[in-house]
């Protein structure tokens, strides 16, 4: 451990989704502006090994480290919110705390003791928990889930023994929820209080209470929570709901968050922050009063949280354009029938994002096809990407039968496979990429290289011929298939670096803006730098 690493642990309390991992990022943002390197992790109590397997319905989005790990959504949040890098080293969950320490009971590194919580789990959490400190100044540690579950406490316990090692070098912050009463208006302390309660039940004083609610906290209220929860009243810091999240930081910092941080951490050297980027966005995002709005096309269409970076990517790139992107969720089932096209009524372009399995195919490639032929700028993400070549066959080429093998085993024209049912491997390869029965580990992963045709609609929007990106994929453009869907009219416009020479990006040549990739640039779109292939999107949509 560093010794001069600050620690700050977050932990959430009454319900869950009130933005802890919104708030951790903000917290990270006025960290990052008063000059300091932040590094941001958070430890999952769940027992999956990583969320690559869960249903999104349950989990919302996968998010793809640019190493290639599965993560919490939490970890896009603070990559938007931080220049920082996650890595597989910043989410942890407990099933792979366990898995860890269950191997090493079998290779008898235990010595024959009996194995514990407390102290072999716990300590192999510490250990996780320091490793993500790597160099930086200030480590910010959220606990998922909330605080009372039993799976959590390990890592309450973990924490609060890390604070005794660490004394004054750790904070602990925690996230409740003031709930209003429905007429009466009024805002209720007492879920708070017990929440506290609870914490402290575990060995836990919070230093710092950031308390949810849909208005500005009152005076009133403040110095009730602070009689029955032992945190001063200037600790107590209210989040109240707004539209645009980027407005966080700033909402803390008026609160004094950073003399906060300076003062618990012992941190003279914390200074004021500069917050003018932060202001700059809040003001980019009122002044946009023109609008467009993007169909999305999915199947998990009830929980946008499923579709969280992409839906952000698409608010950052509005912003580019001076625009307020509005995303109109439509569920691909509705395309099943001809009557869902009426959907795209009043659309100003069209976007598929990444997905898996065959219910809402069908749907999707109806809607591609829709795209394309009434000339509505499109955007597809790696599934997308496959729904748009397959309907380009069996539309455009004439390839009836076109499909994936991911959706229909043995299609007359499989121009969507995996690499080793259309292309001769090394058996080693084999093994690696594709027909491995482990779910959580046979797909495409993380960051790789691309080189992008210089005559093409992305180069413009690059502006460079190397880049790279994040996949998460098993399936991939059949090279097979190149030759008769590029006589078509289809253009190739990316390829992979390495020397399989996978299609990356496929482009319509006499469409006004058609692009679709493998991979998923939603993930490397930030706040303050917005993504290139999004901007394009949006402004074609804007000229529509
Ligand atoms: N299901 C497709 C595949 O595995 C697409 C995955 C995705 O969209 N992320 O290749």
């Amino acid at each position: 451990m560093s010794k001069e690493t600050r620690y700050i642990f977050i932990t959430g309390g009454v319900v869950s989704s009130l933005g802890k991992g919104v708030a951790a990022a903000s917290i990270g943002a006025i960290l990052e502006s008063c000059g300091f390197k932040v590094s941001l992790s958070k430890f999952d109590p769940y027992l999956n090994v990583d969320p690559g397997t869960m249903n999104p319905y349950q989990h919302g989005e996968v998010y793809v480290t640019a190493d290639g790990a599965e993560t919490d959504l939490d970890m896009g949040h603070y990559e938007r919110f931080v220049h920082f890098r996650a890595s597989r080293r910043n989410n942890h969950t407990a099933g792979q705390i366990y898995e860890r320490v269950i191997q090493k009971e079998r290779k008898g590194v235990y010595l024959g003791g009996t194995v514990q919580v407390i102290p072999h789990v716990t300590d192999e959490i510490k250990k996780a928990m320091e490793a993500t400190a790597d160099g930086a100044d200030v480590a910010i540690i959220e606990i998922g889930g909330t605080v009372g579950d039993i799976e959590s406490l390990p890592f309450i316990e973990s924490i609060r023994q890390m604070r005794i090692k660490l004394g004054k070098y750790a904070v602990f912050i925690h996230l409740t929820l003031l709930p209003v009463i429905y007429g009466s208006g009024e805002i209720k302390t007492k879920p708070t209080q017990h929440s506290v309660k609870e914490l402290r039940s575990v060995g836990i004083q919070p230093d710092i209470l950031l308390c949810r609610s849909p208005h500005r906290l009152g005076e009133q209220e403040r110095q009730k929570i602070a009689l029955f929860t032992s945190v001063e009243p200037s600790a107590i810091v209210g989040v109240y709901d707004v539209d645009n999240i980027y407005e966080i930081p700033l909402i803390l910092e008026d609160q004094s968050m950073s003399s906060l941080l300076r003062e618990k951490l012992d941190f003279q050297s914390l200074r004021t922050p500069d917050l003018s980027a932060w202001k700059e966005l809040v003001r980019t995002g009122k002044r946009c009063d023109k609008e467009i709005t993007v169909a999305m096309v999915g199947k998990y269409t009830d929980l946008v949280d499923s579709y969280k970076s992409v839906n952000e990517a698409l608010v950052h790139a509005g912003w580019k354009n001076h625009l307020k992107v509005n995303i109109k969720h439509v569920d691909s089932g509705l395309f099943e029938d001809e009557n869902g096209l009426r959907e795209f009524v009043g659309c100003d372009a069209l976007l598929i994002p990444g997905g898996f399995g065959v219910r809402g195919v069908e749907g999707k490639i109806a809607a591609v096809r829709y795209a394309r032929e009434n000339n509505l700028p499109y955007l597809g993400i790696c599934l997308g990407m496959q729904v748009a070549v397959i309907e380009f066959a069996r539309h455009v080429v004439g390839l009836e039968g076109a499909n994936s093998t991911e959706f229909f085993d043995n299609p007359t024209h499989p121009v969507i496979a995996l690499m080793s049912e259309w292309q001769d491997l090394q058996s080693e390869r084999r093994e690696t990429r594709s027909g491995d029965d482990n779910m959580g580990a046979s797909m495409r992963l993380g960051e790789q290289g691309c080189r992008l045709l210089k005559d093409s609609l992305v180069y413009k929007m690059y502006k460079c011929e190397d880049i790279q990106e994040r996949h998460r994929h098993r399936y991939e453009f059949n090279n097979r298939y190149i030759k008769p869907l590029e006589k078509a009219g289809l253009t190739i416009t990316g390829l992979s670096a390495s020397d399989e020479r996978l299609v990356e990006i496929i482009e319509i040549k006499d469409h006004p803006w058609f692009v679709a990739c493998q991979f998923h640039p939603e993930f490397s779109s930030t706040a303050r730098d917005s993504h290139p292939l999004f901007q394009g999107f949006v402004h074609a949509a804007s000229r529509r």
